[in-house]
């Protein structure tokens, strides 16, 4: 047993003040760890850099000599005691779905960020007791109460935590699972409606899945009065962090809720159990990299949509308008002729995050979400109708979750081969692996469900015609195939088109001359290719019945 005290003695500075004791421990040299990483988010993220004010004691109280390794490991060398403690200040003040937060109104702690483990002893039970005034609310998968017990290291840095004393728990029941959930902060919304609607999508995923993985669930929301939007994933609760929650804000929040909301649920199948080979179970030392990014987060970007239509919660417009948005990230990003996404899922650790290199990589959410999509469709019309890509999904559950080793891209396909068919298997390695464009699988795909992809030119004539991509007067983003891509660079800051102040009504001619803020003049001469235009999906009023089928099948229309 880890036994760790926490409290806040003075939440204004928005320390954590821990301790933690390690007893029964082996002879030699004592290594402590803080993750490098956490999961969800697939990059090295500086939790070290909040610990303050380390130190380690013997059973007596008296301070014992440490040394580091590397950033993130702390070593005491053979200590001639049996138990030690650690004790030191965590830095909370990071508002988001991953961090952990301190200050005069909650206590909102993610114990990944902040706990420490020894490699080989991660099996252990760790006790925490949070030192909290009494009139606080407690929120977690580890219970409600101060005293939190978890079996291992894992599921206690998997089992987030609020408290404050104004939690406000919603709750409702299926099958006998109970789901809880519990805001701080305000929200806009009619509770009796977000229940119906957390109800709807809720079912709708066990009916899909066949029961639920655990006995209690908790949607854990932090609701801002400022902008954002985050999820993180849990085995038995999420975390949701957005705003704004003004009343004006109504439909946006509500959308942005149920959004999150169902697909981090569905993650509680893919990803927290149903887990690639190389996270199974999860190394928190270092970076792990797997290549399967399409299967953790695009099938669960799709199936998270699809579910709060086929619920109803969603109207059919606004699935739509979800695929809109996928198509619209996608086909804005040049990147998709560079980076399959094979290659997109192996460097999410390089640049997963950030946009460092421009048109370098797809995204695994979106052309993931799009690929899933596709296959889904595939699926049902090769089968008549009798499987679908949550075959796939339910067999991984059966066969591949983490303490069975998670699976391999190898185990995927054979899944999607033995449920689809040779030629779905033939299409999932072509969308996964190589950078072909998607338009006419897309346009193909979706025929068979009574829709068309249909295209429009971008909003921005000037933008369409030449490939540049403005914010105001500052080039954001240049179409890698563009002639313009030849003569200015991102970054540059535009003055003239067309010998007209960019502010004033130029006009767009067959050659283009642009002055730049240096007073250089380019001309770009004429060219009949168009960039960024816009994708989406619309219904084909021409549709038959069979493709009418199809598609009530897939948007589960009754
Ligand atoms: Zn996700």
């Amino acid at each position: 047993m880890i036994f760790c005290h926490i409290s806040f003695k003075n939440p204004h500075s928005h320390f954590a003040n821990i301790k933690i004791k390690f007893a029964n421990l082996t002879k030699g040299p004592q290594e402590f760890t803080l993750p490098a990483w956490r999961p969800g988010r697939y990059e090295l993220d500086p939790f070290t850099d909040h610990i303050f004010r380390f130190g380690v004691s013997d059973e007596a109280g008296r301070p014992l000599a440490w040394r580091k390794t590397t950033p993130n490991t702390w070593i005491v060398d053979n200590p001639s005691t049996q138990a030690l403690t650690l004790r030191y200040d965590y830095y909370a003040f990071k508002m988001d779905a991953g961090n952990s937060l301190v200050d005069k109104q909650q206590v909102y702690l993610n114990f990944i960020n902040c706990i420490f483990y020894q490699v080989g002893r991660m099996d252990l039970p760790y006790t925490v007791s949070l030192d909290l005034p009494k009139d606080y609310l407690i929120a977690c998968a580890l219970g409600t109460r101060p005293t939190l017990q978890a079996s291992s290291y894992h599921q206690l840095v998997d089992s987030p935590v609020f408290a404050s004393t104004k939690l406000r728990d919603l709750t409702y029941t299926i099958d006998g699972h109970e789901f809880h959930l519990t805001f701080q902060g305000e929200h806009p919304l009619d509770e009796t409606k977000l229940l119906a609607d957390f109800y709807q999508f809720t079912r709708v995923q066990m009916q899909a899945m066949g029961g639920f993985p655990c006995q209690v669930y908790r949607f854990l929301v932090q609701s801002l009065d400022y902008t954002h939007y985050h999820g993180v994933e849990h085995e038995d609760s999420t975390v949701l962090v957005l705003g704004p929650n003004t009343p004006d804000t109504h439909d946006n929040y509500r959308e942005m809720l149920l959004g999150v909301a169902s697909h981090e649920l569905f993650h509680a199948w893919n990803v927290t159990r149903i887990r690639p080979a190389e996270m199974s179970p999860y190394d928190f030392s270092k970076e792990v990299l797997f290549d399967t990014g399409f299967v953790a987060e695009g099938f669960t970007t799709y199936y998270g949509d699809l579910f709060l239509r086929q619920s109803g919660v969603f109207s059919h417009q606004a699935y739509y308008k979800e695929i809109n948005t996928l198509l619209l990230r996608h086909f804005q990003n040049y990147g998709r002729f560079e980076s399959s996404l094979l290659e997109s899922s192996q460097n999410l650790w390089v640049d997963g995050y950030q946009k460092s290199t421009p048109s370098k990589k797809v995204s695994i959410y979106v052309k993931g979400a799009l690929v899933s999509m596709i296959l889904d469709i595939q699926i049902r019309q090769s089968t008549t109708s009798q499987h679908s890509l949550i075959d796939v999904i339910q067999q991984m559950y059966a066969l591949h979750r983490y303490e069975q080793g998670g699976y391999t891209l190898s185990d995927v396909y054979a899944l999607i081969g033995k449920i689809g068919g040779e030629h779905v298997l033939t299409l999932a390695r072509e969308l996964v692996e190589t950078t072909t464009p998607i338009e006419s699988i897309l346009q193909q795909t979706l025929a068979l469900v009574g829709c068309s992809l249909v295209s429009e030119p971008h909003s921005n004539e000037f933008t369409a015609k030449t490939g540049i991509l403005l914010d105001r007067n500052r080039i954001i983003d240049i179409a890698p195939k563009s002639i313009a891509y030849q003569v200015v660079s991102i970054g540059d800051t535009l003055t003239h088109i067309n010998g007209t102040l960019l502010e004033e009504d130029w006009e767009i001619s067959d050659t283009t001359v642009l002055t730049l803020a240096d007073g250089s003049t380019l001309t770009l001469p004429s060219s009949t290719e168009t960039y960024y235009s816009y994708y989406s999906i619309v219904d084909d009023p021409a549709a038959d019945t069979l493709q009418n089928s199809l598609k009530k099948e897939w948007l589960g229309d009754e």
